[in-house]
């Protein structure tokens, strides 16, 4: 008799979940980014919530769950209910982390239900307007001569700008300091009022300060020119040629998150990369949606675990950790 009530309640559960599943999405959906507002994550997720909540019919909104580089963002949604409703944006950090923190509540791949990759960004290194240094060459002379009296702001420890500042800093054997931030949004906003020196940040954040003048740039970190800034050497061309980063974002789910749930949100999310707005933003901003193939769930968990593997021994061998 008890078998026959735990069976039919066993059904009952099945049933309700494959109904909430193919009534996905009902109500809002939580897109987190693991850095403040008005930074370049934060730019790329609204840009890619609004074209999502186009096609699957509900809002998806964006909330700001910054620090430590973005594993409290990360700790947050390892812990969400797997239901589709709590999803999670976040970079290259994502493949950094494991590295960089001894301890993590949380374990990059197996917490999470990867939807697609979204977009490569290059990096610019930047400095205020009125930083004394003319041209990268320089910058390097004034950074060695100036060690730490020179401030690089970044968003903490796991963050793309941190990376970029450690390997920075080891490309030219020389120590800066360091000036945290929740995310490189309020970072710039100090940057333009003169209170941190430099900075390395993505072109979502970069583009229109060095563009209206507000900024010096000094580099792009990237193989090629960026198209929409076609002033700015690369690294190999201002004689770094071994410092090189670029910041992909990642689109993902809490872990277990059923299966149909993870590719709805793939596919409206491979919708909003063809978006024309979507496409002309980004453009606009220096930078371009992945292809097709690579926004989807098993290329985000191949790349992430090839990033992984990548990063790891580099960091390692940096030292640099946090706790
Ligand atoms: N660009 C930042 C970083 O350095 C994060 C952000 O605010 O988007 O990782």
């Amino acid at each position: 008799m008890k078998i026959r009530y735990i069976a039919a309640g066993l059904a009952l559960v099945a049933s309700a979940a494959a109904h909430a599943q193919a009534n996905y999405p009902s109500k809002n959906i939580t897109m987190i980014v693991p850095f403040a507002a008005g930074g370049p994550t934060d730019t790329v997720a609204r840009l890619i919530a609004q074209s999502m909540g186009k096609t699957l019919n509900q809002t998806v909104i964006v909330e700001n769950v910054g620090g430590a580089g973005g594993t409290i963002g990360a700790a947050r949604v390892a812990k969400a209910d797997p239901d589709g409703y709590t999803i999670f944006l976040h970079h290259i950090g994502q493949s950094t982390a494991p590295a960089l923190y001894r301890k993590l509540s949380y374990n990059a791949i197996d917490s999470f239900e990867p939807i697609g990759l979204v977009t490569d960004v290059p990096m610019t290194f930047v400095a205020r307007k009125d930083f004394p240094a003319k041209d990268f060459k320089e910058l390097i002379s004034y950074v060695k001569a100036n060690k730490a009296k020179v401030t690089y702001a970044n968003a903490g420890v796991g963050s793309a700008s941190h990376l970029c500042g450690m390997l920075f800093m080891s490309a030219i054997e020389t120590e800066l300091t360091t000036v945290p931030y929740k995310g490189t949004g309020p970072a710039m906003n100090d940057l333009l009022g003169g209170q941190v020196d430099i900075m390395c940040d993505q072109t979502t954040n970069t583009t229109s300060h060095i563009k209206g003048g507000k900024i010096k740039a000094y580099v792009a970190t990237t193989k090629n020119r960026v198209p929409s800034l076609p002033d700015i050497p690369t690294t190999t061309e201002a004689g770094l040629p071994n410092f090189q980063v670029a910041v992909w974002h990642g689109l993902y789910a809490p872990k277990s998150t059923p299966k149909p749930v993870v590719d709805k949100l793939a596919g409206a999310l491979q919708t909003a990369l063809k978006d024309p707005t979507v496409k002309q933003r980004f453009a606009d901003l220096g930078t371009e949606p992945v292809a097709e193939n690579r926004a989807t769930p098993e290329a985000l968990r191949t790349f992430l675990k090839s990033e992984i593997d990548k990063w790891t021994p580099i960091i390692k061998k940096a030292g640099v950790y946090a706790d």
